[in-house]
């Protein structure tokens, strides 16, 4: 089986990897030549557009930053669907609203196609071990047929059912890792505040009920001072508004997750969009006029 990937990353760049590793042929795409480079030296091949990569593959796989870009990389011009062949499989690894995806579903089947939303966790760390969560909506022949390629780019592989399942789930779990952040962030400035042995607290809370993914993942990067993403602030930020859609749509009061994103939301105004999630503690430091004991290395 040939594949394609389209948007080499921070994600998409280890995911590309694993899947030449696992000795796949890898046809690759992206608007930043550098990535696209990264990724021919360690044996994938180039198309010039997402049409080039679509007329060589049986799947093409995606990881992009948001629902515009997604739906403009495989309807627009030289976009994916001017290349599909017929039997094709389109693995949608971004994280994008449902709609998104369930809106490509009629123009994909039109070419003989299929698409499935497979949203992915475990962040940059995960995709380089290969070890993501990957959650999957779509027609289940389609994802039985996808599962090894999963396989090499996951460890924790759940089919939900329909289309835009997966990312429903994803949405929520987004939600939750956002509103857990947050709440870290106001925990460190108020024992910023207070005054105490920052080492000593964090080595606490790993092993207390305040502990969470938020923590575990991000403590280190907080103590060295290292905020390189990562996972964005951007990203977030755009997730949050995913996530907030959706409850709107369905007449659910997600307060915790629209009050967090104010905190994502000043971030970014403050020029830490790019910086990883944890950034949201610089804007936070700037505003109390506060500073969480750390590395002095930026
Ligand atoms: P990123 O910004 O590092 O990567 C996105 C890539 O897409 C970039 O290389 C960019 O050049 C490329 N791109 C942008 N527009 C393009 C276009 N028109 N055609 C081709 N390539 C294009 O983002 P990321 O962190 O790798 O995230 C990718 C997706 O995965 C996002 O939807 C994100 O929400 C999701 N995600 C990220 C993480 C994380 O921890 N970083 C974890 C889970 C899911």
């Amino acid at each position: 089986m040939k594949l394609g990937f389209i948007g080499l990353g921070n994600m998409g760049g280890p995911m590309a990897a694993n899947l030449l590793k696992a000795g796949y042929d890898v046809t690759v795409y992206d608007v930043n030549e550098k990535s696209v480079e990264n990724l021919t030296k360690q044996g994938a091949k180039a198309a010039f557009n997402p049409k080039g990569v679509a007329e060589g593959v049986d799947v093409i796989l995606l990881s992009l930053p948001n629902p515009a870009i997604v739906t403009q990389v495989v309807t627009g011009i030289n976009g994916v669907l001017e290349g599909i062949k017929k039997g094709s499989v389109i693995l949608d690894l971004s994280t994008v609203t449902p709609n998104t995806i369930i809106k490509l579903v009629p123009q994909v089947e039109a070419k003989g196609a299929k698409i499935l939303d497979a949203p992915v966790s475990g962040g940059v760390p995960g995709a380089i071990a290969g070890k993501l969560t990957i959650m999957v909506g779509g027609d289940q022949e389609t994802f039985e047929k996808c599962q090894p390629i999963l396989e090499a780019i996951g460890k924790n592989i759940y089919y939900l059912g329909e289309v835009g399942s997966g990312l429903t789930v994803k949405l929520i779990n987004q939600f939750l890792f956002a509103a857990n952040l947050a709440a870290l962030v106001e925990a460190f400035s108020l024992a910023a505040k207070v005054g105490i042995d920052a080492e000593k607290m964090v080595e606490i809370l790993l092993k207390s009920s305040g502990s969470s993914y938020a923590l575990n993942t991000r403590h280190e990067k907080i103590a060295n001072n290292n905020f390189e993403p990562g996972f964005q602030i951007e990203l977030m930020l755009k997730d949050l508004s995913l996530v907030s859609a959706m409850a709107h749509e369905n007449d659910i009061p997600l307060q915790i997750g629209d009050s967090a994103a104010q905190l994502y939301r000043l971030a970014k105004r403050r020029g830490y969009g790019k910086k990883d999630v944890a950034g949201i503690l610089l804007a936070m430091e700037e505003v109390l006029n506060i500073k969480f004991p750390r590395k002095e290395n930026e």
